[in-house]
């Protein structure tokens, strides 16, 4: 059996893409650095699913022998060339590949405001993650704020878990929302459906459009949120802020390759192939767009790893999506007005705690880092890099190997290899070596019998 294809990352594009690489027979080995497969949007593994694609994805990858499934492994740098460098709870180790399909997703954009900092703020995707992974908030008051379609699903699975949603605040007035609904009615009536049954689930919550968040406050942790809306300002006493201004491609693994990247995400062709030789793309990190084009991007990939073309069902599926991808982008990009949120005082590098009054002087990311040490803390940027990029206009840092923080042991698996690999070509040698002195002297001893013995070990 060839090589297996490695796809990195089991959300829905991973499981698309291993599904349609492994159906014709070709081995997969399929990493996440979670413990259950499903990414974010299917998070907490197959016991939880209502989706039937994930269902149907996973159980015909659990059926095949080709396919290998290897959980909790997080890749963290390059081992060499053509290698890859992976940390796991028990240790680290390095995989060599061949063909690798990138399905590394996406992360939430977070835009800085005062109080964003304080227990109880987080982002909105966060708070939903937290929920699914077992936090109770049944009881807790509860306000989703910022922008976009995730809002309202952060809040229905806040409400499903009994939380009080005290408001769900838009950024986005009556009129956007309105335009958007429209297109989605002429061109994606699917999707005009799911945010109807959204909707649905949310009756009766207060929804604030074209409201905007001021503040956060409390003492030692959050108490209420500011927000202004219809020109007025409102206080809302809550236990937890959610709060989501749009989603950002995750370019780590990307990174790691060498592959290009252009206006923040991977560049892929019709193929989903990336600039570098034998590695593909889909899913979040080629681009926000949801579930329907992770899936369809996942299964044009897998197909090409495996050598397969295709069907041009495949490609129109994927238009479509990319269609609803295009109109997220024009629909919910964060207005520049979200930039008066951060006030001089507001923290933006919250690792360094470097405040916005501190990097506004500075012309670009470069001189900021020197100078006040922001995105050099654990994050490495992740965070204050996309906030600044919205803030400042300042071109992302780029990220440096390893593009995880890792154990030393990890990052000295590589060089350990290195060295008993050589090790062991040097005795190799040496062997060899001992064994050809041997067998002349031998040979001489054989062809002049007169000359005195030698000790040849
Ligand atoms: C926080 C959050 C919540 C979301 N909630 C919803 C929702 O409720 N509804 C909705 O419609 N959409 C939601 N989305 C959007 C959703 O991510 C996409 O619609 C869809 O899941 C994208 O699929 P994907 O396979 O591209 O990425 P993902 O689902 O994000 O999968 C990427 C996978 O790659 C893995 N990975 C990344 N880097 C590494 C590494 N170095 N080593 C090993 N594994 C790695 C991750 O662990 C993850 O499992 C959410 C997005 C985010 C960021």
């Amino acid at each position: 059996m060839s090589a297996p294809v490695i796809v990195l990352g089991a959300g829905p594009a991973g499981l698309a893409a291993a599904e349609a690489a492994s159906a014709s027979g070709q081995a997969v080995l399929l990493v996440d650095e979670n413990n259950a497969p499903g990414g974010q949007i299917w998070r907490g593994g197959p016991q939880r699913w209502r989706d039937t694609r994930a269902a149907g994805l996973w159980t015909a990858l659990r059926a095949r022998p080709h396919v290998t499934w290897m959980a909790g492994a997080r890749v963290v740098a390059p081992a060499g060339a053509r290698a890859l460098l992976l940390e796991t709870a028990d240790g680290a180790l390095i995989q060599p590949w061949d063909k690798v399909i990138v399905c590394s997703g996406a992360r939430e954009l977070l835009l800085p405001f005062p109080g964003w900092t304080l227990p109880g703020v987080t982002c909105a995707g966060g708070l939903q993650a937290l929920i699914k992974g077992g936090m109770p908030v049944a009881g807790k008051r509860v306000v989703v704020a910022g922008t976009g379609p995730l809002l309202l699903a952060v809040a229905a699975t806040v409400r499903e878990h009994g939380g009080v949603l005290v408001a769900l605040a838009e950024h986005r007035d009556s009129g956007d929302l309105a335009r958007f609904g429209a297109r989605l009615a002429l061109s994606h009536r699917g999707k005009l459906l799911q945010s109807l049954q959204l909707a649905a689930r949310l009756r009766g919550v207060p929804y604030l459009r074209g409201a905007g968040v001021l503040a956060a406050e409390g003492s030692g942790r959050l108490e209420r949120v500011l927000l202004r809306h219809r020109g007025r300002e409102q206080a809302l006493d809550c236990d937890f802020l959610a709060c989501g201004f749009g989603l950002t491609p995750s370019l780590e693994l990307a990174t790691l390759f060498g592959c290009a990247v252009e206006q923040g995400r991977v560049l892929v062709d019709c193929a989903q192939r990336t600039s570098v030789q034998g590695v593909w793309a889909a899913g979040e990190s080629t681009g926000i767009g949801g579930v329907d084009k992770a899936l369809a991007e996942g299964r044009i990939a897998g197909l090409g790893a495996a050598g397969v073309a295709p069907q041009t069902k495949d490609l129109r599926v994927r238009g479509k999506a990319q269609a609803f991808a295009d109109l997220l982008a024009q629909a919910f990009a964060p207005l520049p007005s979200l930039r008066a949120m951060c006030t001089d005082a507001t923290i933006v590098c919250r690792c360094e705690d470097v405040v916005a009054a501190d990097l506004a002087p500075h012309a670009g990311w470069r001189s900021a880092k020197l100078q006040t040490r922001a995105g050099m803390g654990p994050c490495q940027g992740r965070v204050c890099g996309s906030a600044c990029a919205f803030l400042y206009g300042w071109e992302a840092p780029g990220l440096r190997q390893p593009v995880f923080p890792a154990s030393a042991a990890t990052l000295a698996l590589p060089q350990a290899e290195t060295q008993a690999e050589t090790q062991a070509e040097t005795q190799a040698q040496t062997q060899a070596e001992t064994q050809a002195q041997t067998q002349r002297v031998d040979t001489l001893a054989r062809a002049h019998p007169e000359l005195p013995q030698q000790q040849t070990n």
